[in-house]
């Protein structure tokens, strides 16, 4: 399974924005947003005016890091929210939302999407009983998550529940944290987006 292996806070200071990439880091001071705002490289500092495409580009570049997902995916995603019912970004947006490693993430059960992509293919998790090690399952409505049996006693899993307890869990989202059990509720509309993008720009970068 590809994925990305690079520095990650690169990433984050290239689109400008925070992408909670690495967990607690990114809430300190230590964040490199926070401490070097510019874009990484020699001419980081000596950002010139954006082109119209480059804006386009740099939006479906953040969104794609944001959820860890390689670039192929990721056009498949577009594809999936053209054909379905109503507007494409939002759809976009939804359908990465789904993904069972965001939706374990969101949950507070891991503490960066990444942590959660690990988790999900160790085989920590249940969607409706039973076991998912796919991250990118996308969830329904109605889907019951949950940390399964076994991993419930491992010092991994308690460590992170416990160090993610007081993020607060999105409306979409029910979770009973006596049992490590969660319901998806119904799913993530445009609403429930908690960063800034503009998902009209990608409609107009996959359009071309
Ligand atoms: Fe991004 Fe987190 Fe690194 Fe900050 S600490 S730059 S939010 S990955």
């Amino acid at each position: 399974m590809a994925r990305y292996t690079g520095a990650v806070c690169r990433m984050c200071r290239r689109e400008g924005q925070k992408l909670f990439l690495k967990g607690e880091r990114c809430y300190s001071d230590k964040c490199s947003v926070t401490s070097r705002g510019y874009a990484p490289g020699q001419h980081g500092q000596n950002r010139k005016k954006i082109s119209e495409y480059g804006l386009q580009l740099r939006e479906k570049q953040k969104v794609r890091r944001y959820y860890g997902v390689l670039e192929s995916q990721f056009a498949k995603y577009f594809e999936m929210a053209e054909r379905k019912q109503g507007m494409t970004g939002p759809n976009l947006l939804e359908i990465c939302e789904s993904r069972l490693d965001n939706v374990v993430y969101r949950l507070g059960l891991a503490s960066s999407r990444a942590e959660a992509r690990q988790l999900v293919v160790h085989g920590h998790y249940t969607v409706n009983g039973r076991r998912v090690n796919i991250p990118s399952y996308l969830v329904k409505a109605g889907d019951v998550v949950a940390v399964c049996d076994k991993s419930r006693s491992s010092e991994k899993i308690k460590a992170v529940v416990e160090a993610n307890g007081a993020r607060p869990v999105p409306m979409w989202l029910e979770l009973d944290r006596d049992k490590l059990e969660a319901k998806v509720l119904r799913l993530a509309n445009r609403d429930d987006i908690d960063y800034d993008v503009q998902e009209n720009l990608i409609v107009e970068f996959y359009s071309k």
